[in-house]
């Protein structure tokens, strides 16, 4: 069986100890092993801090882009070996595969676009010269500078090639070497895809830590960034991480997120917002079976609609076949790891306490099973639809995060003060998406619920055509949310690079600060 190494100061080391297997979730048959520790991390970061940083710096942003171009075309080459981890490793269909993989790759391609613009001067500016004293001649100017420390880059299992790259592109192109580690249970891709970065970058740009974190944040230092993505209760003992509180360490948490879809009484069923709203929250439902933090979990629509939306989501949903996403015709996987399964099933026993049974009860995959799989194995759930006749308080809905394909359905009366209430009830997500051709109303329910989301979607008839659903975090936009979300912030085109920069202000002869900006 393979065994993954880590990519640690310039070389792969395998580690030592115990092992953990990494399955596939389908058919639970091992994969690869990985050892829990035994690495050399105080090394690891001195590597970082001395040969990545200076390699870096070395490098003006139009040349860390044009790496981050490669890092893209090296994902197209090796695609269909890529796509053939992530269905093995991630329980995912070809289709769940592309979106992480295909996702990674137009990340980097964003920022390698986005870094040949800013040239080579070494500081970016932020926002317009100001006139600080009696004339124009005494000047300030807010600067981003390079950080000199290491970032420090925690995933979750669910997107191992996005996760990783998004991460990577705003961090090598802000010029900051980077410590990577993936969660272990779906680790094969991200390690495939270090396999294959590691030779197009300078020394110390990117290490790789395969297996549980150990004594990894131990090391930070003042300079450095810790981004994390993960589940909330990791988040909590992150934040209280004595490194990073001694350092004040900067520190990015994208954490769970309860995301809410609502249909504004305006829209018919029938009509082209109507029906991009039933896409949406079905995608968002099996997409990756439901693992993805941005899918709608909390459902709210005008109590004239209710049962027909019901209707259409039964009549959608069981025309869904779930088992092995090796098998054609699956369209939707198991969840990855055992674990999740039971954290799955243990949320819909909460939330079914609470509601009523709309369609897949409490997650029974309907017929004889899950296609393609023998024997009861596989960390299968089917999709669950509830409702609750209390949706504003019903709390198992707006306090657990249910990381799988379960969603829950709830009336309200049309109006749009009450529409971003029950966002807010989330207390802090990455999205959340209404669907109204009324512009009064969506302008209400905008100015309410902004507070609440990292990212509204604002869902019509006239971008129907052409949208990519809430699920989708694009680089161009913001990722990131309030509150429950975690407060972090990553991507949303340049602004994504500050999390890797300081910012600095300046003041002085205002001719020296335009000189300094300038190339
Ligand atoms: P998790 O258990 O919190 O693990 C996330 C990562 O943290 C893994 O790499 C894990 O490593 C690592 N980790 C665990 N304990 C650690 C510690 N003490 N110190 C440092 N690192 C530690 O979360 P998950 O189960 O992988 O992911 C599911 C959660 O992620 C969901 O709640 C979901 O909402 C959230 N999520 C959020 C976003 C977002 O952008 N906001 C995106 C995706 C997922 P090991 O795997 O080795 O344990």
């Amino acid at each position: 069986m393979q065994l993954l190494a880590s990519y640690l100061s310039g070389s792969w080391s395998a580690g030592s100890g115990a092992t953990s297997t990494l399955v596939n979730p389908a058919t639970e048959a091992p994969l690869a092993e990985v050892h829990m520790g035994g690495h050399d991390l105080a090394a690891a970061f001195d590597h970082a801090r001395t040969v990545g940083v200076r390699e870096l710096g070395g490098l003006t942003f139009a040349a860390r882009a044009a790496l981050l171009g490669g890092l893209a075309k090296a994902i197209h080459g090796a695609r269909e070996e890529l796509l053939a981890l992530a269905v093995a490793n991630g329980g995912n269909t070809r289709g769940d595969a592309k979106f992480d993989i295909d996702g990674g790759a137009v990340t980097l391609s964003h920022y390698a676009e986005l870094g040949g613009k800013l040239g080579a001067a070494p500081l970016l500016a932020d926002g317009e010269p100001i006139q600080v004293g009696r004339t124009a001649r005494m000047g300030g100017q807010h600067v981003w500078a390079r950080r000199r420390g290491v970032a420090v880059h925690i995933n979750a299992f669910n997107f191992p090639s996005w996760g990783l790259c998004e991460k990577l592109a705003c961090a090598l192109l802000a010029g900051m070497p980077v410590i990577a580690k993936p969660a272990t249970a779906t680790a094969l891709v991200a390690h495939r895809l270090v396999e294959l970065f590691a030779k197009l970058l300078p020394p110390g740009a990117l290490q790789l830590l395969v297996g549980p974190a150990g004594a990894l944040l131990d090391h930070l230092a003042p300079g450095d960034v810790v981004a994390f993505t993960g589940g909330s209760a990791t988040a909590r003992t992150l934040r209280a991480h004595p490194a990073i509180a001694a350092h004040g360490v900067r520190l990015n948490i994208e954490a769970d997120s309860l995301n809410a879809a609502i249909l504004a009484p305006d829209v018919e069923l029938s009509s082209e917002a109507g029906g991009l709203f039933l896409a949406d929250v079905v995608r968002d439902m099996t997409q990756k079976t439901g693992q993805k933090c941005t899918a709608i979990r909390r459902v709210l629509v005008p109590a004239d609609r209710l049962a027909d939306v019901a209707d259409a989501m039964r009549d959608r949903l069981a025309r869904l076949a779930v088992g092995d996403p090796a098998h054609d015709g699956v369209g939707m996987g198991p969840l990855a790891t055992a674990q999740q399964r039971d954290d799955v099933r243990a949320g819909i026993a909460r939330l079914a306490a609470a509601t009523d049974a709309v369609h897949g009860g409490i997650g029974e995959i309907a017929g004889a099973g899950p296609i393609g799989v023998a024997g009861g194995k596989g960390f299968f759930v089917g999709p669950v639809v509830r409702s609750t006749a209390s949706p504003m308080t019903c709390a198992p809905l707006h306090e657990q995060e249910i990381f799988g394909p379960v969603v829950t359905l709830g009336a309200y009366p049309g109006d749009p003060a009450a529409a971003a209430a029950f966002v807010a009830r989330g207390e802090g997500c990455l999205v959340s998406s209404a669907y109204s051709d009324d512009r009064d109303w969506v302008a209400a329910f905008v100015g309410a619920a902004a507070p609440w989301a990292g990212r509204l979607y604002l869902g019509s008839s006239k971008m129907a055509a052409q949208s990519p659903g809430p699920g989708t975090a694009l680089p161009s936009l913001l990722h990131g949310g309030p509150g429950r979300a975690g407060g972090g912030e990553e991507l949303g085109g340049a602004r994504g690079l500050q999390l890797y920069m300081q910012r600095c202000a300046l003041e002085g002869d205002a001719s020296v600060l335009k000189s300094l900006i300038s190339e």
